[in-house]
């Protein structure tokens, strides 16, 4: 889906992004002209006192009362600093310059005076000398004299402070307004730098989506987006794991039913052709005859073995084997499967050694199937060691666990085929394995069993030395009535 231009996280952004300038810039604009209006005023209202001051200093006490009332003065001083100033009775009622008649009853700076204290007002309305009406700043102090107490009001137009504020201003908005020229053309730069791994991120979503899980985002920075571009990296890496274990599982699988139907082929080809021979004329022979089903006979029993074999893997993958678990003695199992081996032993004069533990060793687990790896892992050293060998058994505890170790002193597995040996079919000399019978299931299945057991099996061999196998199995303590 193509973004829609309008749409994009881009402007969003900088309309944002601008509301934010505007309102900083109205916010501080405001803070700032306050504080300014607030400086000019305390500047003004210093200058007029000292003006004041001054007045009093040099017209009014220097003079009595009939003197300085019309003292020249007022109006030098007056046009020199373009302050106004008058000198007021007690009550507030004009005497000096003589010609002023005009009233400032309504200036607060005055009331102040009146009351004894100096006074400040900023923004009465009134007329001036010449009777234009103005806005003033007002500052009025009460003086004392030897001819009584009087008022000095000096007072200036705003005019020149709201000037400069007004100045202050304009320089405000129009920063501002180049504010708002510059961020959209900033804006246009850096945003892309913040776009652009997000458009690179959809890209990789439909590459992805496509089958394509080698690529990876370049992830430049630390930021959340950047984040984000590992954490997409890191979920494709996971499913590209994910598809590769499956693609090998599936391998697995198809070897496995190649395996199966060669197995099966083999003794059922043999079948066939010693049928097919009895058929032709073979049967006359009673004596080629007899040995042709007993071949027969022999590969429909490593068929029977070969399904069983089959059946049992499949269940144990399907986690149906009802696994039922008691708590028995482990020694006593491997006595069961010692004497079970006896026999296939005997015939090639092998002996199987017991040693170790005399003490009844409790595992859980469930007999047969436990009996069943032992008895396949001592009925291959039988197979894999020579005439008039022994085999070793032995058992040992800790505190958790018990351990079964089984060494014979066979031909051993070359290193390289170790790790392999418990996979399905895989026999180390495929040729001799089936001349003794074997179909190459008999540890992949002993490894199931063990591991739905909880328990684990492993493998160290020397070549031309021997084999042990050793098994782990979780102690348990106390057996009920095994
Ligand atoms: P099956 O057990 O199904 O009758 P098998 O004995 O060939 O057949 P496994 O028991 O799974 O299969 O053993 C796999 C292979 O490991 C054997 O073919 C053999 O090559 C090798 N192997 C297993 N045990 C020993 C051993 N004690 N000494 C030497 N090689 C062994
Ligand atoms: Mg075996």
């Amino acid at each position: 889906m193509k973004v829609r231009k309008y749409n994009s996280i881009k402007l969003k952004l900088m309309v944002i992004y601008i509301s934010v300038v505007l309102i900083v810039m109205a916010l501080s604009g405001t803070f700032m002209l306050r504080q300014v209006r607030e400086m000019e005023e305390e500047r003004a209202r210093e200058r007029l006192r000292g003006f004041a001051v001054r007045v009093y200093n040099t017209i009014v006490l220097p003079n009595d009362r009939a003197r300085f009332i019309d003292a020249p003065e007022w109006e030098t001083m007056q046009s020199e600093y373009e302050i106004e100033v008058i000198l007021m009775s007690e009550l507030g009622v004009g005497i000096a310059p003589v010609g002023f008649v005009g009233a400032r009853s309504n200036d607060r700076a005055i009331s102040w005076a009146m009351s004894g204290q100096e006074g400040f007002s900023v923004g009465r309305v009134g007329m001036d000398l010449n009777n234009i009406e103005a806005e003033w700043l007002s500052f009025a102090m009460p003086v004392d004299h030897a001819d009584g107490r009087f008022i000095i009001n000096a007072r200036m137009k705003t005019d020149d402070m709201n000037a400069n504020l007004f100045e202050l201003t304009r320089i405000l908005i129009l920063t501002v307004l180049v504010a708002l020229v510059i961020i959209p053309i900033a804006w246009y730069f850096l945003a892309d730098t913040l776009t652009r791994p997000i458009v690179a991120m959809s890209r990789h979503a439909r590459a992805v989506a496509g089958g394509d899980l080698t690529k990876q985002i370049p992830v430049h920075s630390g930021d959340e987006i950047g984040v984000l571009a590992n954490s997409v990296n890191f979920m494709t890496n996971e499913i590209s794991q994910h598809l590769e274990q499956q693609k090998k599982q599936d391998e697995m699988r198809k070897e496995f039913v190649a395996n199966v139907s060669h197995e099966l082929r083999t003794p059922l080809t043999s079948i066939r052709t010693y049928t097919e021979t009895l058929i032709d004329g073979a049967l006359e022979d009673p004596k080629t005859a007899m040995a042709f089903l007993e071949i027969i006979d022999e590969e429909a029993r490593r068929m029977s073995t070969l399904v069983t074999d089959l059946l049992e893997l499949s269940r144990l993958d399907n986690k149906q084997a009802s696994l039922e678990l008691d708590i028995v003695d482990l020694l006593g199992l491997i006595r069961i499967s010692i004497r079970q081996c006896q026999v296939l032993a005997e015939q090639t004069n092998q002996v199987i050694q017991l040693a170790g533990t005399e003490d009844a060793c409790f595992i859980l687990a469930n007999a047969p199937r436990i009996n069943q790896v032992i008895s396949n892992i001592l009925s291959n050293s039988i197979k894999y060691s020579p005439k008039g060998s022994t085999i070793h058994v032995s058992v040992e505890s800790d505190e958790n666990r018990h351990q079964v170790s089984i060494r014979d002193e066979g031909m051993g597995v070359p290193e390289e085929d170790l790790s392999r040996i418990f996979d399905r079919f895989y026999r180390v000399d495929k040729a001799r394995s089936r001349a003794l019978g074997g179909t190459g299931l008999g540890l992949a299945i002993a490894k199931e069993i063990m591991e739905a057991h909880g328990g684990t099996i492993h493998a160290a061999s020397t070549p031309g030395i021997g084999t042990t196998m050793v098994l782990r199995f979780k102690r348990e303590e106390g057996g009920v009535g095994v």
